[in-house]
């Protein structure tokens, strides 16, 4: 998830898994992602709770679907969420936006 565009989607947060290294957790860097927030998969990947979840929803993820969304770790949200559809906020998708919209039944963008 990006801002902008993505303020009215949240759909990225709902439908796929997010790993990341656990270098990224708050407990390793200072401003990184809480550790309360994740589940330890293997010594090299932790997991967003909830995105592993059926129906997935990041446990970071507020607000409704497709309406109006926000993560609430924004400014410390890990590198998958950073990299994803970076053009997204200008409102240029992309084939794993456009899947994720598509699960909740939004248009791609
Ligand atoms: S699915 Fe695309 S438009 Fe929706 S929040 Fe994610 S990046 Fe933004
Ligand atoms: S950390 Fe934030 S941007 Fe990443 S999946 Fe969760 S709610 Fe979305």
């Amino acid at each position: 998830m990006s801002d902008d565009y993505c303020t009215r989607c949240g759909a990225c947060c709902a439908a796929f898994r997010v790993d990341f290294h656990p270098s990224e957790l708050a407990s390793v860097t200072p401003g990184g992602v809480s550790d309360a927030l994740t589940v330890p998969l293997t010594a090299r990947l932790v997991r967003m709770r909830g995105t592993d979840e059926a129906p997935p929803r990041c446990i970071a993820l507020d607000g409704e679907i497709g309406v109006k969304a926000r993560c609430s770790i924004y400014a410390s949200r890990p590198s998958p969420c950073r990299d994803f559809a970076p053009y997204a906020a200008l409102g240029i998708g992309e084939d794993a936006c456009d899947r994720a919209r598509s699960r909740h039944g939004l248009r791609p963008l």
